[in-house]
């Protein structure tokens, strides 16, 4: 597979097998017009099997999010056929509307309006829980 397959874009790379589609909803990339190539256990030297994301389109996506679902990305910028720039996701320590808490005993379930924030508890392994009923987002 080559990077070099889209001219202007974001590949998406090193994404743990198997959380690609996932993703894909989280990004709304069923909603762009661009071309987007979604691969799915592709063989990688380090990581054994890996999934990846082809966006052929300059959108703004709120990518630093990205390492919340998937430590392990690559962001790839591509311009003109050529890789721009290569960087690595961040764990944000706070991400607000982005996951939803899936305890129905939880405030954000139960009422209306509230905002979903998630805090990160633990580093290493991209550990994220709810402020308000502490259950862990997986
Ligand atoms: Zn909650």
């Amino acid at each position: 597979m080559r990077v070099d397959a889209i001219k202007n874009g974001i590949v998406l790379d090193h994404i743990e097998a198997g959380r690609a589609l996932e993703i894909y909803h989280l990004l709304s990339l069923d909603k762009v017009s661009c071309p987007v190539a979604i691969l799915t256990n592709v063989s990688s030297e380090k990581m054994g099997k890996k999934d990846i994301i082809k966006i052929d389109g300059a959108l703004s996506l709120p990518l630093e999010i990205l390492g919340v679902i998937s430590p392990s990305i690559t962001i790839v910028l591509v311009e003109d056929g050529k890789v721009r720039e290569k960087r690595h996701v961040s764990l944000p320590k706070e991400v607000t509307d982005f996951l939803r808490c899936k305890n129905p005993r939880c405030i954000t379930s139960t009422e209306q309006g509230i905002h979903h924030r998630f805090h990160l508890t633990g580093e290493k392994n991209a550990v994220y829980r709810c402020v308000y009923c502490d259950a862990q987002w997986s």
